[in-house]
């Protein structure tokens, strides 16, 4: 069997859950959307069940697989629903909705529903992505409330540029959220991942039943592209790992792999992994970009082709045929190998593909 694959430690995991929810001292909804950022949305929320305030996912196709498999807890749609005959579902499986547009207002509205919904009222603070204008914000939770088809409203907007520590724009937008709430009482739900580990000093309101939303920070990896107190104190949760299934030695002067893009400087030993861009690995990841082999690291050489990839063997004397290969993990930072792919943990986790997953722990 071809030895690829993805260990998922969901120990790890939960130990992330209660970060986001110990720094931020709020109530944490668990986002798992793009199966859980590839990690296995089932699986994850399983694993996280007994503890999770809640769980947010992008549509309801995700939410729906999550209440099929039985999970019975909270699960917000973070982009609501796209047309209005989602909501006889949202209503018929409890699902929690963002509204972030006007239509979405009128849908409500208009709509026939027995019991009311929950609702997250998105403002866009300074995104400009989905959210409503500054303008719109109190009238439609006016009307959202008067309609009588809303039971419960949860204030929330989303930040841009929380990523960038130093940056002031965070602070701005919580400067505009703050503005336009004046006046409506309710829970909060501001802050991602790199605003729960990185901008604590932001929220010196914040009420033990407002709502964080850690995604990327669950699976172990740092929001930030420098290093960070808090994001130091996560873990790892996928191990992407294969083994090596060729060894040759080359002299100098001899190049390796597709259009030559890596030539030996000195004889090397080169080791071809089991892994290539079709299982997800970044097929931009350039030469030098980290691996572990049998825990000792070494560096990628040459261009990663679809199914496999080389790797520089000539300082470790021990390795060979059948060592395991880490790609990213516990020894080799997943952000790290997406900074040299040009890229974030993010889109590396997502990409993920083929490979064989194994869940560690329950
Ligand atoms: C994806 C998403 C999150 C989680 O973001 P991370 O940076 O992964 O923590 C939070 N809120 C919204 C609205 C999202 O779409």
């Amino acid at each position: 069997m071809r030895p690829a694959r993805a260990l998922i430690d969901l120990q790890a995991l939960r130990h992330n859950y209660r970060l986001a929810r110990e720094v931020s001292g709020a109530k944490a909804l668990a986002v798992i959307k793009a199966d859980a950022y590839g990690h296995g949305a089932v699986r994850c929320a399983q694993a996280l069940a007994d503890e999770a305030d809640g769980f947010a996912v992008a549509c309801i196709e995700e939410a729906l697989e999550l209440r099929n498999a039985g999970i019975r807890a909270p699960i917000l749609l973070l982009e609501g629903f796209f047309e209005a005959e989602e909501l006889a579902l949202i209503e018929q499986h409890d699902f929690w909705c963002v509204v972030h547009s006007l239509w979405q207002v009128d849908a409500i509205e208009r709509a026939a529903l027995s019991t009311p919904l929950r609702v997250w009222l998105k403002l866009d603070s300074g995104m400009h992505r989905v959210g409503l204008h500054p303008a719109d914000y109190q009238a439609a939770h006016r009307r959202l409330l008067a309609s009588g088809k809303v039971a419960k409203i949860v204030l929330m907007s989303h930040f841009a540029r929380a990523d960038e520590l130093g940056c002031p724009r965070s602070a701005e937008q919580v400067a505009v959220f703050e503005q336009v709430r004046q006046g409506l009482s309710g829970e909060v739900s501001l802050r991602n991942s790199p605003a729960i580990l990185g901008w604590p000093q932001l929220f010196p309101q914040q009420q033990a039943s407002d709502w964080v939303r850690p995604g990327i920070m669950l699976y172990g990896a740092t929001p930030f592209d420098q290093a960070q107190a808090t994001a130091a104190q996560l873990q790892p949760v996928m191990t992407l790992e294969s083994k090596i299934i060729c060894v040759r030695e080359l002299p100098a002067g001899e190049p390796v792999g597709y259009a030559a893009r890596f030539v030996t400087e000195r004889p090397t030993r080169v080791g071809v992994v089991a892994m290539g861009y079709a299982d997800g690995y970044p097929r931009h990841a350039p030469t030098g970009t980290p691996v572990a082999i049998d825990g000792q690291l070494s560096r990628l050489i040459g261009r990663v082709s679809m199914d496999m990839l080389t790797v520089d063997l000539s300082d470790l004397p021990q390795a060979g045929l059948g060592s395991r290969v880490e790609l990213w993990g516990k020894q080799v930072l997943a952000s790290d190998v997406a900074a040299c792919a040009e890229t974030i943990p993010y889109q590396l986790f997502c990409n993920l593909r083929r490979v064989q997953t194994v869940y560690l722990g329950s």
